[in-house]
């Protein structure tokens, strides 16, 4: 199953392919202040793909607390997209749904996630076998998302 989105302007779209309906994937509300500003809601299929469709112009990268992800924002509308880990071959997402109106993922019941407590260490892993494998379609954002080298 294919699901689209995009930010409010449209400059920045993305897609999400999963073999899991919705229901199933299931809809994560992380508990941090900064999730909780954008009323973000985030999924992730570590055995699906996404891809992010836009011009590395229109991203700005945030990143805060321990620093170990990109929160992608676009630079038009100010939407929140996705967090971005690792790099190359080895990028991560999770997309947030809210943000990029992926309708079939609005309105499910969601778990609250409480992620505060984590080490550095047990984050990141978590981020590498939890989040999608993700691409960009301008390779330039390829580069340099936080994670082993
Ligand atoms: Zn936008």
């Amino acid at each position: 199953m294919l699901y689209d989105g995009q930010c409010h302007c449209g400059k920045v779209k993305a897609s999400f392919d999963t073999q899991k309906p919705p229901q199933q994937l299931g809809v994560r509300a992380c508990q941090c202040d900064f999730c909780r500003r954008h009323g973000a809601r985030n999924i992730s299929d570590p055995d699906g793909r996404a891809v992010i469709d836009a011009s590395a112009d229109d991203i700005v990268r945030y990143r805060f607390s321990l620093k170990t992800a990109d929160f992608l924002i676009c630079r038009h509308c100010g939407v929140y997209i996705a967090a971005i880990i690792g790099e190359g071959d080895n990028i991560r997402s999770t997309i947030n749904v809210a943000g990029m109106r992926m309708m079939e993922f609005l309105g499910l019941e969601e778990a609250p996630m409480e992620y505060g407590a984590e080490s550095v260490d047990v984050r990141v892993g978590r981020r590498f076998e939890k989040w999608t494998p993700t691409h960009f379609t301008d390779t330039e954002l390829n580069a340099s998302f936080y994670g082993p080298h």
